[in-house]
């Protein structure tokens, strides 16, 4: 009997015969996240455990015949993270219960597998939520993504990326013992999963962003926070296109409005144009946009504290920009003042972004800089698509940012890519310039944050790395996995043996 389906055999006595499949058309189904240079990539195996004790079980299984293991949540990933060439896929969807709410003392525990948009539906019916409230991709995208992605989404301008909202987690780890850990409070067995900081070293760190590489958490324990009844949203165009200009007004409103910003995100002048020239409804009157279109989102426990936050950004605004509707360019968007927070803006804002000009899907390169950096690294991205215009997919857009999104403190995520036909032809000249792009953006100290395997490979293509880190890497990998089983070929992490200084690339032998 091959390897494989012994390994079929013996799964399959851990979770039952409907959970596990080594059928061609469910091999196709799970072969694809979100990216488009990626071929399909078919597992060996698809399995979808519904406990902690049940994934313990597979990972020893795995380790016993060495097979490479991915985790998988909602499969929204769009950098090539949960999917898995050969070995095995954990679906973790069925894990997907709200184990506690503790409005008392704010905080949840949660299996991983749950979506966002459970939750957090959920949570809105009892005047509770996460604060941020997970990816643009959150009705299909789970909390165990999120986690290991550090996502950021809606939300972050207060309230930081998912990560920052995790008080801890329960993770299997990928040794041949399938070890079983809690990190925060709950490390301490007595104690309630209330805190992160605190018992032992802060070892929820070392699995968030991970993109699935140092264990798969089953359970996580989560802040909440009351829900906020005031908002307001209000929107501005800039009367320059200014990229310094946005990085004074961003300054501003984070030194002078602080937490009653929700979110802030800026759409450049040039995607403004092009949704404009894309909306079904347009209005007969075209007007010109001049610059930057600014969404601003604020919330406080007031109506009169309310007030004077949207005093305080008209008055900061006043100057650079004028108050600007959407439906100045789309019939059939809402006024500001009809405005009502609801999931679907949340978890529908970004898919026209994400491919900007249908039907093609995205290379995404979204990053975080200081937000004083935004004029420089817009003029480095586009001097990089100039001298590269020939490398680019045929009829493929290249955009620096399609949304600026400003996050806690003073940085912001660079939400950009190109796009590319989702064809055999064009995924070898996306793959290339995509890794290409990615690494120019490392180099001017840009910071990914969804790594999957696309963007963790230009990391250490871009020799970001110092080998002392790397070394340090590699020991803590092989601390918890030392057969290097799970998600293998992400970081171009191989084996222990494996010289990750190996995959280094100088761009001018390319
Ligand atoms: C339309 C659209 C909008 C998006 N908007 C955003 C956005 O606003 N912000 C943002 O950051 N991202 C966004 N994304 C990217 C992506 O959807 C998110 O990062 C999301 O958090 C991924 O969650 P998921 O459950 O789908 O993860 P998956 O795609 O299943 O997995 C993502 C990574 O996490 C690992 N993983 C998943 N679950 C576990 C687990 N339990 N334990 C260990 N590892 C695990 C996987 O191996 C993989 O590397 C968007 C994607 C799309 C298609």
């Amino acid at each position: 009997m091959s390897t494989i389906k012994q390994l079929y055999k013996e799964i399959e006595a851990i979770i039952g015969p409907d959970y596990i499949t080594d059928k061609d058309f469910m091999k196709a189904a799970y072969s694809r996240n979100v990216d488009p240079a990626f071929p399909d990539r078919w597992a060996d195996l698809i399995v979808r455990p519904s406990t902690t004790e049940e994934v313990s079980q597979i990972i020893k299984t795995a380790n016993k015949y060495k097979i490479p293991i991915v985790p998988r949540g909602g499969g929204a990933d769009l950098v090539g993270g949960s999917v898995s060439e050969g070995g095995i896929l954990i679906d973790l969807t069925r894990m997907n219960h709200i184990l506690e709410i503790n409005d008392q003392d704010f905080y949840c525990v949660v299996e991983c597998g749950i979506t966002w948009g459970a939750l957090v539906s959920n949570l809105h019916e009892k005047g509770l939520t996460t604060g941020v409230l997970g990816p643009g991709s959150g009705f299909s995208a789970t909390i165990g993504g999120g986690l290991s992605n550090s996502t950021a989404g809606f939300g972050s301008t207060k309230y930081g990326v998912v990560p920052d909202i995790c008080l801890g987690v329960e993770v299997v780890l990928p040794d041949p013992q399938g070890t079983i850990i809690r990190t925060g409070a709950a490390a301490n067995k007595y104690a309630e999963p209330f805190c992160r900081y605190g018992v032992a070293p802060d070892f929820t760190g070392l699995f968030m962003g991970d993109v699935g590489t140092m264990g798969i958490k089953t359970k996580a324990y989560l802040k909440l926070f009351p829900e906020t009844p005031f908002k307001a949203q209000k929107y501005f165009v800039l009367h320059k296109n200014d990229y310094n200009k946005v990085s004074e007004l961003m300054y501003r409103l984070r030194k002078e409005v602080r937490d009653g910003l929700h979110d802030v995100l800026v759409v450049p002048l040039i995607t403004a144009q092009l949704l404009a020239s894309m909306v079904e409804n347009k209005p007969k009157k075209r007007i010109r946009l001049k610059g930057p279109i600014f969404s601003i989102l604020l919330e406080a426990v007031d109506k009169d504290i309310l007030k004077k936050y949207v005093e305080r950004v008209d008055d900061i605004m006043k100057d650079d920009a004028r108050v600007f509707e959407w439906q100045e360019i789309d019939l059939d968007a809402t006024l500001s003042k009809d405005w009502r927070f609801n999931l679907k803006y949340a978890y529908n804002y970004f898919n026209k972004y994400i491919s900007i000009a249908p039907p093609k899907i995205s290379c995404t390169t979204c990053h975080k800089v200081p937000i004083n950096k935004i004029q420089q690294v817009a003029e480095i991205s586009s001097n990089f698509d100039i001298i590269n215009k020939d490398g680019f997919p045929k009829g493929s857009i290249s955009l620096f940012a399609t949304v600026i999104f400003l996050l806690p403190n003073g940085n912001c995520v660079i939400v950009g890519g190109f796009n590319a036909d989702n064809v055999d032809e064009q995924r070898e000249a996306s793959m290339k310039m995509w890794h290409k792009k990615l690494r120019m953006q490392v180099k001017y100290g840009g910071v990914h944050y969804w790594l999957g395997e696309a963007i963790s490979q230009s990391i250490v293509e871009a020799d970001a790395y110092t080998p002392d880190f790397i070394r340090f890497f590699k020991n803590v990998k092989k601390s918890v996995d030392p057969n290097f089983l799970l998600s293998p070929k992400k970081f171009h992490m191989y084996s222990f043996d494996d010289d990750m200084a190996d995959h280094i690339i100088n761009e001018e032998e390319e």
